[in-house]
């Protein structure tokens, strides 16, 4: 039986939630309180739109729920099945380290061909419409609707229309919501790094969390003077954000000499110091990090200790960063949220259990991905699930 269906948000979870209901069929009205379809999506990967990975391994993804769901969801719509749903309507794409884009480098590209989709299957977009609650039964606008699909996303970039509304809709159906905090987002620092401004440096990060080493990160690091940014930064924020909130002690070890281990790097400096007696510290790595990385890492250490190379090889291989608690709340600037609607309240089909004919996907649920394509696939892959309506 043909169901007629709600959308609530206009995003990438939403649109592909409508074109999956739709596509079976079922006539679908999505309402949008912003004025038009897809801006957060527009913003995406620098405009550029990395929509998924060919990497989809589920270590990419966190949540403090997931009892099965999650990789469930990433099954039944996968990250071939993305680039197929894009590729036949139209969508060339191309692949950079497992990471695909459109081919025109453009995310406007994508919303274009989700929206000739949506034309195609005559999905009724209603702009400039707020929801604020669901009732029972599910009448919206005086229209009376058979299920209802909350793709509201999280409160992120508020600019976007994503303002947390969508969990205030959920805990008035009574839900029970992760708290909701940034990730994927800079991680800032009590240490003033504005001595690094301007550097851009290969590095391994790695997150402990009391004592315990959490997760692993590499890739270009970006100092600023707050904190640490770049790919490899915003990865680790997400967990070190919770840890925080939760009162844990956090802290980062960071590698600023990934391609050299310990051992190696010692054999360096003893041949160094062996070949070119003349030179000083200074002239042993001014051939391997940035004048002001190598002063910011050497000008708290004294060349007379006799421990002085080890507290080198320390401060190159371990150089420890602290967290501050200020980034727990600064949710304006994260590219997606942690926490959200806990996956004990939805069947793995993501309709609520004490509320049928309601489903929920996208950034709404506990979970969010690395950088990389993952929240954009977890965006498809939670909306495909939702829209099949089952
Ligand atoms: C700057 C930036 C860059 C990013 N880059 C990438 C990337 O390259 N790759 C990647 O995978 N991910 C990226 N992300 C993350 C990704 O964009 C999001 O995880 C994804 O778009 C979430 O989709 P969604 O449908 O859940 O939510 P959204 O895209 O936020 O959509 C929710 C929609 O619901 C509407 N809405 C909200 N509340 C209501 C309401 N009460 N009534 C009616 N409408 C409502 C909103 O206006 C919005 O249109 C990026 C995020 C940001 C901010």
């Amino acid at each position: 039986m043909l169901k007629k269906t709600a959308v609530v948000g206009a995003g990438a979870s939403g649109m592909m939630a409508a074109v999956t209901a739709a596509s079976n069929g079922n006539p679908v009205t999505i309402f949008e309180h912003t004025l038009q379809p897809g801006k957060k999506l527009l913003l995406t990967g620098n405009g550029k739109c990395n929509f998924t990975n060919r990497d989809m391994s589920e270590a990419h993804f966190h949540s403090c729920s997931d009892d099965g769901h999650i990789g469930k969801v990433l099954k039944s719509f996968s990250a071939d099945d993305t680039i197929e749903f894009f590729s036949h309507a139209g969508l060339f794409t191309k692949e950079k380290n497992g990471c695909v884009y459109p081919y025109t480098d453009m995310s406007a590209t994508v919303l274009s061909v989700l929206r000739s989709e949506m034309d195609r299957l005559r999905i009724k977009v209603v702009c400039d419409h707020h929801i604020d609650e669901i009732s029972d039964p599910f009448i919206i606008d005086g229209e009376t609707f058979d299920c209802v699909i909350l793709a509201a996303g999280g409160k992120t970039f508020p600019k976007t229309g994503s303002d947390g509304s969508g969990f205030d809709i959920l805990k008035k159906l009574g839900c029970r919501i992760v708290k909701v905090l940034p990730a994927l987002t800079s991680v800032s620092l009590s240490e003033d790094l504005s001595m690094l401004k301007g550097v851009r440096c290969r590095a391994a990060l790695s997150l402990f969390i009391n004592g315990e080493k959490v997760q692993d990160s590499s890739g270009e690091l970006q100092p600023y003077d707050g904190g640490l940014s770049g790919i490899c930064a915003m990865d680790l924020s997400g967990l070190a954000i919770r840890a925080l909130d939760e009162g844990a002690d956090v802290y980062i070890l960071c590698d600023f000499m990934p391609d050299m281990d310990e051992e190696e790097l010692k054999a360096y400096i003893k041949r160094m110091k062996e070949d070119f007696p003349e030179r000083n510290v200074n002239g042993w790595f001014e051939g391997i990090f940035a004048p002001k990385l190598l002063k910011y890492l050497l000008h708290p250490l004294d060349s007379r200790k006799e421990d002085f190379v080890s507290s080198v090889v320390d401060t190159i291989k371990r150089h420890r960063f602290c967290p501050d608690t200020k980034m727990c709340a600064d949710l304006s600037r994260a590219q997606t949220v942690s926490g959200g609607l806990s996956f004990s309240q939805v069947t793995p089909d993501l309709m609520l259990k004490d509320h049928p004919g309601i489903y929920v996907c996208g950034e709404l649920l506990d979970v969010y991905g690395d950088c990389g394509g993952y929240n954009l696939q977890w965006a498809f892959s939670s909306g495909h699930t939702a829209g099949r309506l089952r």
